[in-house]
């Protein structure tokens, strides 16, 4: 069966086509700058690559263009669009509405209007794709796979805000958690690759992309994640501040004259690495500045490397005991310096970093700990298209 991925941010449609007898992306392509002048859409197939460029108002019309390249007569991969076997649709937030992937069906799609409120940016995107994709090619099923479900196994103590249980009943506000697919296949990877399915096995997985996330995973579960109501929540990243204590954005915004809308905007866009170094949300960029001795360059990767071996200390406590890190997503897969700073400073748990080992660059699963050593620490390239179109084929 062929399955397509869709993967919709506010401005922008990712697609993947994959054969799941072998899990190969037949076709992949990127739509940008939709609802902005000059939207384009690239098209990846047969080891080439086409542009189109056209106007593209909304999500909808995206949609239509991504259906039209993959029927193309002369890029396109597909006959028809009946040889779409299913689509498996990525959605942001889910609140308490959803805690697993599901079906789309009519009260699916209603509850899925419920869900705006929790990813406002997001969620009205996708909605828009899977309407689209139901006019487009009826008939065939689509799935939509949260971000958020993975999550959703955390035990009361680690999802809960200590705030009145009242206004937790009343508003559902928690946490909720960010990046679950790709927390959920690197975990399955690292049990396969560690022999350890059906086994006692206690696991932290680190995405560290634009966003960063952590999380705790024992025998397979998530049970707490650094992520929270929103993506703001954890370790300092690309541009977001990660924790911080609410009334030093209080003081903060009296200071600089910020509404409270403008104060979680500057939290997100203006601090992170990028605003500790003064330099870029860029771990490559920062690398370089601090090989050439620049002090906030230096300070902003030892506080996101501090921050994350804090988080990966109160998970190894939280599960009382650990046997394997992974590292994963932009800066996990590809900044052996960003990770080496990680892992040195972590031999209480049993952890034998190899420098040398962390140094080398291979495709596919990497062991960057010792032989023998207690902790295992994993390099696992994230595929969170891959993931999807797996859970949509389980459910169709
Ligand atoms: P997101 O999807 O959250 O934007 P990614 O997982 O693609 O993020 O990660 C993007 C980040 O990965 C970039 O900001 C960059 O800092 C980092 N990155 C990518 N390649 C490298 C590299 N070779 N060395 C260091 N950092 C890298």
């Amino acid at each position: 069966m062929k399955i397509l991925v869709i993967n919709a941010g506010s401005s922008s449609l990712k697609y993947q086509l994959i054969d799941m007898e072998t899990e190969e992306v037949i076709a992949k392509g990127l739509c940008e700058r939709i609802g902005i002048d000059g939207s384009n859409l690239v098209h990846k197939a047969h080891g080439g690559e086409t542009k189109f460029e056209a106007a593209m108002p909304d999500h909808k019309v995206a949609m239509k263009m991504v259906l039209d390249a993959l029927t193309d007569e002369k890029v396109g991969v597909l006959k028809s669009m009946s040889e779409i076997g299913a689509i498996g649709h990525r959605v942001v937030g889910s609140g308490e509405y959803f805690t697993k992937s599901t079906v789309v069906t009519p009260e699916v799609l209603e509850t899925l209007e419920k869900t705006y409120e929790f990813a406002p940016i997001h969620n009205p995107a996708n909605v828009m794709g899977i309407k689209a994709c139901l006019e487009a090619v009826p008939g065939t099923p689509n799935v939509v796979v949260f971000d958020t479900a993975f999550h959703s196994t955390m035990p009361d103590e680690a999802k809960l805000y200590a705030i009145d249980y009242q206004d937790y009943l009343d508003y559902k506000v928690r946490r909720y958690g960010a990046h679950g697919t790709s927390h959920k296949y690197v975990s399955h990877e690292a049990i396969a690759y560690c022999g350890a399915q059906g086994k006692d096995f206690k696991l932290v997985t680190c995405h560290l992309g634009g966003g960063s996330s952590i999380s705790a995973v024992k025998n397979g579960v998530c049970v707490d994640t650094s992520m929270g109501f929103t993506p703001l929540a954890g370790v300092p990243m690309g541009t977001r501040s990660g924790d911080i204590d609410p009334s030093a954005v209080k003081f903060l915004a009296d200071k600089k004259g910020f509404t409270f809308e403008q104060a979680i905007n500057y939290l997100n866009k203006k601090c992170g690495v990028n605003g500790v170094s003064g330099i870029s949300s860029d771990f490559r960029d920062l690398q370089a500045a601090v090989e050439a001795g620049n002090y906030r360059a230096k300070l902003a990767v030892e506080m996101f490397a501090y921050n994350v071996r804090k988080y990966i200390g109160a998970y190894a406590a939280a599960m009382n005991g650990l046997d394997c890190i992974v590292f994963t997503a932009g800066v996990g897969e590809n900044s052996a310096f960003t990770r080496g700073y990680i892992c040195r400073g972590l031999d209480y748990l049993g952890v034998e970093f190899d420098e040398e080992e962390n140094k080398v660059r291979v495709p596919g699963i990497h062991e960057i700990s010792k032989p023998g050593s207690k902790v295992k620490l994993l390099v696992i390239p994230t595929n969170e298209e891959l993931m999807i179109a797996r859970e949509t084929l389980a459910l169709v």
